[in-house]
Protein backbone atom coordinates (compact mmCIF):
# COMPACT_ATOMS: atom_id res chain seq x y z
CA UNK A 1 0.00 0.00 0.00
CA UNK A 2 1.43 3.35 -1.21
CA UNK A 3 1.65 6.59 0.91
CA UNK A 4 2.21 9.61 -0.76
CA UNK A 5 3.92 12.28 1.62
CA UNK A 6 3.32 16.15 0.88
CA UNK A 7 5.12 19.13 2.47
CA UNK A 8 4.28 21.91 0.72
CA UNK A 9 6.18 25.66 1.25
CA UNK A 10 5.88 28.78 -0.01
CA UNK A 11 8.13 28.30 -2.82
CA UNK A 12 8.89 24.52 -2.87
CA UNK A 13 7.03 21.53 -2.51
CA UNK A 14 8.59 18.05 -1.23
CA UNK A 15 7.23 15.12 -1.69
CA UNK A 16 8.04 11.04 -0.91
CA UNK A 17 5.92 7.81 -1.91
CA UNK A 18 6.34 5.03 0.85
CA UNK A 19 5.23 1.59 0.49
CA UNK A 20 4.08 1.37 3.26
CA UNK A 21 4.47 -2.84 3.38
CA UNK A 22 8.13 -2.43 3.92
CA UNK A 23 8.68 1.01 4.37
CA UNK A 24 10.36 1.24 1.40
CA UNK A 25 10.52 5.16 -0.45
CA UNK A 26 9.82 4.21 -4.06
CA UNK A 27 10.32 7.83 -4.93
CA UNK A 28 11.26 10.97 -3.54
CA UNK A 29 11.83 14.73 -4.82
CA UNK A 30 11.21 19.00 -4.72
CA UNK A 31 9.96 21.21 -6.99
CA UNK A 32 12.33 24.10 -6.57
CA UNK A 33 11.31 28.06 -6.88
CA UNK A 34 7.50 27.75 -7.63
CA UNK A 35 6.42 30.90 -8.94
CA UNK A 36 9.97 31.98 -9.68
CA UNK A 37 12.28 32.29 -12.28
CA UNK A 38 14.74 29.26 -12.34
CA UNK A 39 12.39 26.73 -11.21
CA UNK A 40 12.90 23.11 -11.55
CA UNK A 41 12.15 19.45 -9.99
CA UNK A 42 14.94 17.64 -8.71
CA UNK A 43 14.31 14.07 -7.51
CA UNK A 44 16.17 10.40 -6.40
CA UNK A 45 16.38 7.83 -9.16
CA UNK A 46 16.05 4.18 -8.04
CA UNK A 47 19.73 3.87 -7.47
CA UNK A 48 20.02 7.49 -5.68
CA UNK A 49 21.76 9.37 -8.40
CA UNK A 50 19.81 12.83 -8.03
CA UNK A 51 18.97 14.68 -11.11
CA UNK A 52 17.62 17.83 -12.13
CA UNK A 53 15.42 19.43 -14.54
CA UNK A 54 14.36 23.13 -15.43
CA UNK A 55 11.24 23.57 -16.09
CA UNK A 56 8.53 26.40 -15.40
CA UNK A 57 6.80 25.83 -12.83
CA UNK A 58 4.03 28.75 -12.20
CA UNK A 59 2.28 27.41 -9.34
CA UNK A 60 1.64 24.22 -6.57
CA UNK A 61 -1.06 23.22 -8.60
CA UNK A 62 1.49 22.62 -11.87
CA UNK A 63 3.97 21.65 -9.19
CA UNK A 64 1.58 18.26 -8.19
CA UNK A 65 0.97 18.08 -11.77
CA UNK A 66 4.72 17.25 -12.44
CA UNK A 67 4.76 14.90 -9.49
CA UNK A 68 2.16 12.54 -10.98
CA UNK A 69 3.57 12.77 -14.11
CA UNK A 70 7.17 12.14 -12.53
CA UNK A 71 5.47 8.88 -10.78
CA UNK A 72 4.06 7.57 -13.64
CA UNK A 73 6.70 8.07 -16.24
CA UNK A 74 6.56 5.33 -18.54
CA UNK A 75 10.70 4.90 -17.84
CA UNK A 76 11.94 6.47 -14.59
CA UNK A 77 8.34 6.28 -13.16
CA UNK A 78 8.01 3.86 -10.39
CA UNK A 79 3.62 3.48 -10.38
CA UNK A 80 1.45 3.00 -13.55
CA UNK A 81 -1.21 5.35 -12.10
CA UNK A 82 -2.34 7.08 -8.94
CA UNK A 83 -4.66 4.75 -8.26
CA UNK A 84 -1.91 2.95 -6.95
CA UNK A 85 -2.06 5.87 -3.97
CA UNK A 86 -3.72 4.76 -0.87
CA UNK A 87 -3.99 8.05 0.10
CA UNK A 88 -1.72 11.35 0.62
CA UNK A 89 -0.21 12.67 4.19
CA UNK A 90 -0.13 16.83 4.32
CA UNK A 91 2.36 18.18 6.30
CA UNK A 92 0.84 21.41 7.93
CA UNK A 93 2.72 23.13 10.98
CA UNK A 94 -0.35 24.82 12.86
CA UNK A 95 -3.39 23.29 13.78
CA UNK A 96 -4.04 25.57 16.57
CA UNK A 97 -6.11 23.85 19.65
CA UNK A 98 -8.33 22.47 16.86
CA UNK A 99 -6.16 18.80 16.16
CA UNK A 100 -4.15 17.04 18.61
CA UNK A 101 -4.31 13.93 16.15
CA UNK A 102 -3.80 13.99 12.47
CA UNK A 103 -7.11 14.17 10.68
CA UNK A 104 -8.93 13.03 7.54
CA UNK A 105 -8.93 16.37 5.78
CA UNK A 106 -12.61 17.55 4.73
CA UNK A 107 -13.87 21.03 4.27
CA UNK A 108 -14.28 21.65 8.00
CA UNK A 109 -11.28 20.56 8.53
CA UNK A 110 -9.72 22.79 5.88
CA UNK A 111 -11.92 25.85 7.81
CA UNK A 112 -9.96 25.02 10.76
CA UNK A 113 -6.78 25.18 9.18
CA UNK A 114 -7.09 28.36 7.62
CA UNK A 115 -8.16 29.84 10.96
CA UNK A 116 -4.70 29.15 12.36
CA UNK A 117 -3.52 31.27 9.30
CA UNK A 118 -2.73 34.51 12.05
CA UNK A 119 -0.60 32.02 14.05
CA UNK A 120 1.24 30.94 11.23
CA UNK A 121 1.24 33.07 8.49
CA UNK A 122 4.28 31.72 6.49
CA UNK A 123 3.57 27.90 7.29
CA UNK A 124 -0.12 27.36 6.78
CA UNK A 125 -1.21 29.21 3.37
CA UNK A 126 1.63 27.21 1.22
CA UNK A 127 0.32 23.96 3.57
CA UNK A 128 -3.50 25.22 2.37
CA UNK A 129 -2.56 25.43 -1.29
CA UNK A 130 -0.60 22.07 -1.49
CA UNK A 131 -3.89 20.57 0.16
CA UNK A 132 -6.08 22.39 -2.85
CA UNK A 133 -3.45 21.06 -5.67
CA UNK A 134 -3.83 17.98 -4.32
CA UNK A 135 -7.87 17.85 -4.28
CA UNK A 136 -7.61 19.50 -7.67
CA UNK A 137 -6.08 16.97 -9.38
CA UNK A 138 -6.57 13.85 -7.37
CA UNK A 139 -10.19 14.02 -6.46
CA UNK A 140 -10.70 10.24 -5.43
CA UNK A 141 -8.01 10.16 -3.27
CA UNK A 142 -8.44 10.86 0.83
CA UNK A 143 -5.99 13.10 1.71
CA UNK A 144 -4.73 13.61 5.44
CA UNK A 145 -3.21 16.49 7.56
CA UNK A 146 -0.69 15.51 9.96
CA UNK A 147 0.32 18.95 12.57
CA UNK A 148 3.45 19.76 13.53
CA UNK A 149 1.79 21.30 16.72
CA UNK A 150 -0.53 17.84 17.42
CA UNK A 151 1.44 16.12 19.24
CA UNK A 152 2.17 18.77 22.25
CA UNK A 153 -1.46 19.47 22.56
CA UNK A 154 -0.98 17.14 25.80
CA UNK A 155 0.39 19.74 27.61
CA UNK A 156 -1.14 20.92 30.52
CA UNK A 157 -2.27 24.46 30.83
CA UNK A 158 0.48 25.49 33.40
CA UNK A 159 3.34 23.76 30.90
CA UNK A 160 1.38 25.87 28.05
CA UNK A 161 0.41 29.23 29.78
CA UNK A 162 2.37 32.52 29.59
CA UNK A 163 1.92 34.80 32.50
CA UNK A 164 0.37 37.27 31.21
CA UNK A 165 -3.14 38.13 31.49
CA UNK A 166 -5.08 35.43 30.80
CA UNK A 167 -7.37 37.76 28.28
CA UNK A 168 -5.09 37.15 25.70
CA UNK A 169 -5.12 33.39 25.62
CA UNK A 170 -8.95 33.63 25.50
CA UNK A 171 -8.24 36.82 22.66
CA UNK A 172 -5.66 35.69 20.54
CA UNK A 173 -4.76 32.26 21.28
CA UNK A 174 -1.48 33.15 23.23
CA UNK A 175 0.12 30.11 24.58
CA UNK A 176 2.47 27.49 24.03
CA UNK A 177 1.90 25.15 21.00
CA UNK A 178 5.35 23.80 20.10
CA UNK A 179 6.08 22.16 16.63
CA UNK A 180 8.50 19.63 15.40
CA UNK A 181 5.81 17.29 16.75
CA UNK A 182 5.74 14.66 14.39
CA UNK A 183 9.95 14.42 14.43
CA UNK A 184 9.80 14.07 18.57
CA UNK A 185 7.16 11.71 18.07
CA UNK A 186 8.88 9.14 15.56
CA UNK A 187 12.41 9.65 17.72
CA UNK A 188 10.47 8.50 20.80
CA UNK A 189 8.14 5.72 19.36
CA UNK A 190 11.84 4.28 17.84
CA UNK A 191 13.55 4.35 21.24
CA UNK A 192 10.33 2.99 22.55
CA UNK A 193 10.55 -0.14 19.64
CA UNK A 194 14.39 -0.14 20.49
CA UNK A 195 14.68 -0.68 24.00
CA UNK A 196 11.43 -2.87 24.00
CA UNK A 197 9.59 -1.23 26.13
CA UNK A 198 5.91 0.37 25.85
CA UNK A 199 6.32 4.32 25.22
CA UNK A 200 3.23 4.64 27.91
CA UNK A 201 6.15 3.22 30.79
CA UNK A 202 8.99 5.23 29.69
CA UNK A 203 10.45 9.22 30.63
CA UNK A 204 11.78 10.41 27.71
CA UNK A 205 13.83 13.65 26.21
CA UNK A 206 13.83 14.51 22.90
CA UNK A 207 16.18 16.88 21.62
CA UNK A 208 15.38 17.12 17.92
CA UNK A 209 18.48 20.21 17.13
CA UNK A 210 19.03 20.72 13.67
CA UNK A 211 18.66 24.56 12.13
CA UNK A 212 15.74 24.76 13.61
CA UNK A 213 15.82 23.24 17.03
CA UNK A 214 13.63 22.28 20.21
CA UNK A 215 13.71 20.11 23.45
CA UNK A 216 10.41 17.97 23.95
CA UNK A 217 9.66 16.36 27.59
CA UNK A 218 7.73 13.15 26.86
CA UNK A 219 5.57 11.30 29.50
CA UNK A 220 4.52 7.77 28.78
CA UNK A 221 4.50 9.01 24.75
CA UNK A 222 2.76 12.04 25.70
CA UNK A 223 4.63 15.58 25.20
CA UNK A 224 4.63 17.72 28.66
CA UNK A 225 6.37 20.46 27.42
CA UNK A 226 8.42 21.70 24.70
CA UNK A 227 11.12 24.49 24.11
CA UNK A 228 9.41 25.97 21.04
CA UNK A 229 6.30 28.35 22.22
CA UNK A 230 3.63 30.20 20.69
CA UNK A 231 6.08 30.72 17.35
CA UNK A 232 9.58 28.48 16.53
CA UNK A 233 11.62 31.30 17.68
CA UNK A 234 11.35 30.77 21.76
CA UNK A 235 13.92 27.92 23.49
CA UNK A 236 17.06 26.96 22.26
CA UNK A 237 19.53 29.04 20.16
CA UNK A 238 19.20 28.35 16.64
CA UNK A 239 20.96 29.08 13.44
CA UNK A 240 19.50 32.57 12.82
CA UNK A 241 16.77 32.47 16.13
CA UNK A 242 18.09 33.95 19.37
CA UNK A 243 15.74 31.55 20.79
CA UNK A 244 14.86 32.65 24.40
CA UNK A 245 15.39 36.43 25.73
CA UNK A 246 14.67 38.59 28.37
CA UNK A 247 11.36 40.13 26.52
CA UNK A 248 12.50 43.37 27.93
CA UNK A 249 15.00 43.48 24.95
CA UNK A 250 13.10 43.92 22.53
CA UNK A 251 11.17 47.25 23.78
CA UNK A 252 15.28 48.74 24.78
CA UNK A 253 16.14 47.83 21.20
CA UNK A 254 13.19 48.94 19.46
CA UNK A 255 13.71 52.55 21.64
CA UNK A 256 17.30 52.59 21.03
CA UNK A 257 17.86 51.05 17.43
CA UNK A 258 14.19 52.59 16.56
CA UNK A 259 13.28 49.83 15.10
CA UNK A 260 9.43 48.97 14.50
CA UNK A 261 7.71 45.64 14.91
CA UNK A 262 8.46 43.92 11.45
CA UNK A 263 12.77 44.98 12.26
CA UNK A 264 12.49 43.93 15.77
CA UNK A 265 11.07 40.40 14.54
CA UNK A 266 13.50 40.12 11.40
CA UNK A 267 16.14 41.07 13.75
CA UNK A 268 15.94 37.71 16.30
CA UNK A 269 14.04 35.48 13.72
CA UNK A 270 17.19 35.91 11.31
CA UNK A 271 19.98 37.93 12.61
CA UNK A 272 20.85 36.37 15.87
CA UNK A 273 21.41 32.50 16.94
CA UNK A 274 24.78 31.12 16.01
CA UNK A 275 24.86 33.33 13.68
CA UNK A 276 24.51 36.69 15.54
CA UNK A 277 27.03 35.32 18.59
CA UNK A 278 29.69 33.86 16.01
CA UNK A 279 29.33 36.19 13.37
CA UNK A 280 30.41 33.51 10.86
CA UNK A 281 27.55 31.73 9.80
CA UNK A 282 24.30 30.13 11.06
CA UNK A 283 25.23 26.77 9.90
CA UNK A 284 26.89 24.47 12.60
CA UNK A 285 29.84 22.92 10.06
CA UNK A 286 31.22 26.13 9.46
CA UNK A 287 30.92 26.85 13.08
CA UNK A 288 33.15 23.52 13.95
CA UNK A 289 35.04 24.74 11.52
CA UNK A 290 35.85 28.08 12.82
CA UNK A 291 36.35 26.50 16.51
CA UNK A 292 38.92 24.66 15.10
CA UNK A 293 40.91 27.42 13.33
CA UNK A 294 40.18 28.65 17.05
CA UNK A 295 38.30 31.10 16.57
CA UNK A 296 37.03 32.72 19.92
CA UNK A 297 33.40 33.87 18.99
CA UNK A 298 32.56 30.25 17.02
CA UNK A 299 33.69 28.73 20.36
CA UNK A 300 31.45 31.38 22.62
CA UNK A 301 28.45 30.19 19.95
CA UNK A 302 29.12 26.79 20.19
CA UNK A 303 29.11 27.26 24.28
CA UNK A 304 26.45 29.09 24.22
CA UNK A 305 24.23 26.91 22.74
CA UNK A 306 25.05 23.46 24.44
CA UNK A 307 24.61 25.26 28.06
CA UNK A 308 21.41 25.90 26.62
CA UNK A 309 20.83 22.41 25.73
CA UNK A 310 22.09 21.05 29.10
CA UNK A 311 19.61 23.26 31.02
CA UNK A 312 16.53 22.31 29.24
CA UNK A 313 17.65 18.59 29.93
CA UNK A 314 18.32 19.34 33.62
CA UNK A 315 14.68 21.48 33.70
CA UNK A 316 13.01 18.51 31.86
CA UNK A 317 14.40 15.61 34.09
CA UNK A 318 12.71 18.09 36.79
CA UNK A 319 9.78 17.75 35.16
CA UNK A 320 9.13 14.15 34.41
CA UNK A 321 10.51 13.42 37.93
CA UNK A 322 12.96 11.59 36.32
CA UNK A 323 14.19 10.16 32.82
CA UNK A 324 14.85 6.95 31.25
CA UNK A 325 15.80 7.96 27.36
CA UNK A 326 17.23 10.90 25.93
CA UNK A 327 17.66 11.02 22.54
CA UNK A 328 19.41 13.43 19.78
CA UNK A 329 18.16 13.54 16.13
CA UNK A 330 18.44 15.99 13.24
CA UNK A 331 21.45 18.08 11.69
CA UNK A 332 23.01 18.74 14.59
CA UNK A 333 21.90 16.16 16.83
CA UNK A 334 22.33 13.19 14.41
CA UNK A 335 25.68 14.80 13.38
CA UNK A 336 27.61 16.18 15.80
CA UNK A 337 29.23 14.17 18.27
CA UNK A 338 31.07 17.30 20.10
CA UNK A 339 27.68 19.00 21.03
CA UNK A 340 25.95 15.72 22.65
CA UNK A 341 29.37 15.27 24.36
CA UNK A 342 29.54 18.75 25.43
CA UNK A 343 25.75 19.12 26.14
CA UNK A 344 26.23 16.08 28.10
CA UNK A 345 29.22 16.84 30.63
CA UNK A 346 29.11 16.44 34.48
CA UNK A 347 25.38 15.21 34.28
CA UNK A 348 26.29 11.47 35.59
CA UNK A 349 24.84 12.71 39.17
CA UNK A 350 21.35 12.71 37.09
CA UNK A 351 22.30 9.03 35.56
CA UNK A 352 23.38 10.59 32.00
CA UNK A 353 26.70 9.65 31.26
CA UNK A 354 27.67 8.65 26.95
CA UNK A 355 30.53 6.58 26.46
CA UNK A 356 33.19 8.72 24.29
CA UNK A 357 33.95 6.12 21.49
CA UNK A 358 30.61 5.16 20.50
CA UNK A 359 29.48 8.73 20.49
CA UNK A 360 31.73 9.44 17.74
CA UNK A 361 31.80 6.12 16.29
CA UNK A 362 27.85 7.49 15.71
CA UNK A 363 29.22 10.50 13.58
CA UNK A 364 31.87 8.55 11.27
CA UNK A 365 28.97 6.03 10.81
CA UNK A 366 27.13 8.86 9.80
CA UNK A 367 23.69 7.90 7.99
CA UNK A 368 24.43 4.71 7.31
CA UNK A 369 24.25 4.08 10.38
CA UNK A 370 20.52 5.16 11.79
CA UNK A 371 20.72 4.63 15.25
CA UNK A 372 22.74 3.70 17.68
CA UNK A 373 23.15 4.00 21.08
CA UNK A 374 25.90 6.02 23.00
CA UNK A 375 25.11 5.38 26.80
CA UNK A 376 28.08 4.18 28.93
CA UNK A 377 27.79 1.24 30.56
CA UNK A 378 26.20 0.85 33.64
CA UNK A 379 24.50 4.25 33.15
CA UNK A 380 20.98 4.74 34.32
CA UNK A 381 19.32 7.03 31.45
CA UNK A 382 19.88 5.24 28.06
CA UNK A 383 21.07 7.80 25.30
CA UNK A 384 20.47 7.23 21.53
CA UNK A 385 21.16 8.84 17.98
CA UNK A 386 18.28 8.34 16.22
CA UNK A 387 17.97 10.05 12.21
CA UNK A 388 14.62 11.32 12.37
CA UNK A 389 12.30 10.49 9.55
CA UNK A 390 9.00 12.58 9.82
CA UNK A 391 8.22 11.48 6.32
CA UNK A 392 7.30 8.47 7.26
CA UNK A 393 6.02 9.40 10.60
CA UNK A 394 3.49 11.39 8.32
CA UNK A 395 2.86 8.22 6.44
CA UNK A 396 1.96 6.11 9.82
CA UNK A 397 -0.07 8.51 10.69
CA UNK A 398 -2.22 9.16 7.10
CA UNK A 399 -2.52 4.97 7.19
CA UNK A 400 -3.65 4.79 10.53
CA UNK A 401 -6.41 7.77 9.94
CA UNK A 402 -7.42 5.97 6.64
CA UNK A 403 -7.59 1.96 8.05
CA UNK A 404 -9.54 3.50 11.05
CA UNK A 405 -11.44 5.40 8.64
CA UNK A 406 -12.88 7.71 11.29
CA UNK A 407 -11.57 11.74 11.56
CA UNK A 408 -9.52 12.41 14.75
CA UNK A 409 -10.61 16.19 15.37
CA UNK A 410 -10.58 16.92 18.56
P1 LIG B 1 18.56 20.18 9.75
O1 LIG B 1 17.78 21.45 9.98
O2 LIG B 1 18.08 19.03 10.57
O3 LIG B 1 18.74 19.84 8.29
O4 LIG B 1 20.04 20.47 10.29
C1 LIG B 1 20.83 21.47 9.73
C2 LIG B 1 22.02 21.74 10.66
O5 LIG B 1 22.74 20.52 10.87
C3 LIG B 1 22.98 22.75 10.10
O6 LIG B 1 23.41 23.65 11.12
C4 LIG B 1 24.14 21.88 9.67
O7 LIG B 1 25.36 22.57 9.72
C5 LIG B 1 24.12 20.78 10.71
N1 LIG B 1 24.87 19.62 10.24
C6 LIG B 1 24.57 18.81 9.20
N2 LIG B 1 25.55 17.88 9.04
C7 LIG B 1 26.48 18.12 10.00
C8 LIG B 1 27.72 17.51 10.37
N3 LIG B 1 28.19 16.46 9.71
N4 LIG B 1 28.38 18.03 11.44
C9 LIG B 1 27.89 19.09 12.11
N5 LIG B 1 26.73 19.70 11.81
C10 LIG B 1 26.02 19.23 10.78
Amino acid sequence: MNILVINSGSSSLKYQLIDMIDEKVLSQGICERIGLEGSCVKWKTHNNDELTVFQTIPDHTSAIQMVIESLTHPDRGVISSMSEIAAVGHRVVHGGEHFQSSVLIDEDVLQAIRSCIELAPLHNPPNIIGIEACQKLLPSIPMVAVFDTAFHQTMPPYSYLYAIPYEMYEKYGIRKYGFHGTSHKYVAHRASEIIGKPIDELKIISCHLGNGASICAIDGGNSIDTTMGFTPLEGLVMGTRSGTVDPAIITFLMEKEKMDAQEIGDFLNKKSGLLGISGISSDFRDIEKAVYQQNERAELALEIFCYRVKKYIGEYIAALNGLDVLIFTAGIGEHDWRVRKTSLENLDYVGIKIDDQKNKVAVERGLEHKEIEITSEGTKVRTFVIHTNEELMIAKDTLQVISSGTSLKV
